[in-house]
């Protein structure tokens, strides 16, 4: 039996976050978007902690409010289309979380997770990539040196989300003398380590809002205790973790580009040319229906992953799907936004034009388009 009805619950957390979206994060996007590069805005992280946006994913025995993953996809939705730049910092957040609630100790998780419900907003990174693994992520520079019961890190992470505002960074490292997958694990660094450097922030075409830098380690020592898992088992919790973010990130592309579908719609109902509104000509409506169509489509691809990740059944392939599809659809979306919106869209500020610009990176940012269409082929 499939059901497409929202519960209650799940229908006013909609209405509430799209209250949030609308009145405090949309009304800042525009100016997060003329923002010079630099740490997370204080407004960003005011509004993070107001709403006790962490406690979504942070399970009740640790202090938190962990929602089903189709209501955080519905929320996502939301979030996202006030700003993907806002949400996209939450994200990198539950990203550190996610690695730590699957794969991470009782202990670590009662240490870990509570600190980051701060009612003055904390956020947390995720360090996989570095200059020769990105798309291929099944080894890193990055090593772990076991020494008098701490590891030992050095290397360079980037680019990566919210460095430098960070209670803890997750990073990805090969222990010392494994040099393959096998020799993968996630370390949980706090940011008081010394040894750890951040910068340059990145000067970037969209989601601006967002701070992305490098981080780098030289003789960063933890605990040993701070190793995820056991030596080795990395490997498998990376493509988990991913796994459970690509569906996310599909939700986040869907709210994308329902802000552009929403924003040429209304604009195409009041333009009048010749007295006559525009979405009167059939090739500016047959657009919109295309557009509206694919983004009811991406919606439930988003929906049946989330919905597979909270049966315990396997997501692999409907999460790629989910961020493929949504993802490519909010390039779409944008593209025949600034169509639709002429020559409004194209002089800043424009929302549409931030739109386009923010939308780049969806399709790459979480696995490329074509990393996803990999994935996909090697479950058919
Ligand atoms: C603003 C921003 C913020 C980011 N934040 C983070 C973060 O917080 N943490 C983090 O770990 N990472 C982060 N990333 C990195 C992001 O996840 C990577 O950019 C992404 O995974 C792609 O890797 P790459 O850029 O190194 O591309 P590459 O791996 O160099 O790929 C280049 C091109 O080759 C293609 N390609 C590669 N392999 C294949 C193949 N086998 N078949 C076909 N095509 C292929 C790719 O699809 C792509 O088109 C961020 C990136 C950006 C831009």
């Amino acid at each position: 039996m499939i059901s497409f009805e929202l519960s209650k619950e799940q229908k006013r957390l909609q209405d509430k976050f799209h209250k949030i979206a609308e009145f405090e994060i949309r009304p800042l996007a525009i100016d997060m978007d003329k923002k010079l590069p630099g740490p997370i805005d204080p407004s960003f992280l005011r509004i993070l902690a107001n709403n006790n946006l962490n406690a979504l994913i942070i399970p009740r025995e640790y202090g938190g409010k962990a929602v089903d993953s189709v209501t955080l996809a519905l929320i996502e939705e939301e979030l996202a289309w006030g700003s993907v730049d806002f949400i996209s910092i939450i994200n990198a957040t539950f990203h550190a979380l996610m690695t730590i609630l699957i794969g991470g100790s009782k202990e670590q998780k009662s240490k870990f997770l509570p600190m980051m419900l701060s009612p003055a907003g904390a956020v947390a990174s995720f360090c996989s990539t570095e200059e020769k693994s990105g798309s291929d992520s099944s080894s890193y520079s990055t090593l772990a040196r076991f020494k008098n019961d701490r590891y030992i890190l050095d290397g360079q992470k980037n680019p990566i989300v919210n460095a430098g505002d960070s209670l803890f960074n997750i990073v990805w490292a090969n222990l010392e003398n494994q040099k393959d997958r096998s020799g993968i694990n996630a370390f949980i660094v706090p940011a008081t380590t010394k040894g750890i450097s951040i910068g340059p922030f990145h000067d970037k075409s969209g989601f601006r809002g967002m701070p992305a830098a490098m981080v780098s380690f030289s003789g960063a020592s933890i605990p040993k205790n701070n190793l995820i898992g056991v030596p080795g088992s990395g490997y498998l919790l990376l493509m988990q973790v991913v796994d459970w973010g690509r569906a996310i990130a599909g939700a986040t592309s869907v709210g994308l580009a329902r802000a552009a579908v929403e924003e040429a719609l209304g604009y195409a109902k009041t333009r009048l040319i010749k007295k006559r509104p525009i979405i009167s000509n059939q090739g500016v409506s047959f657009i919109l229906s295309e557009l509206t169509t694919q983004l009811a489509a991406a919606r439930l691809l988003v929906w049946k992953a989330c919905r597979l990740i909270d049966l315990g059944l396997d997501y692999t392939a409907a999460a790629s799907m989910a961020k493929l599809f949504a993802s490519e659809l909010a390039v779409r979306a944008a593209t025949e936004g600034m169509l639709i919106l002429g020559h409004k869209s194209y002089f800043r500020p424009s929302l549409m034009e931030k739109l386009l610009r923010d939308s780049q990176l969806s399709r790459i940012i979480e696995g490329t388009s074509q990393i996803q269409k990999i994935i996909i082929a090697n479950q058919l």
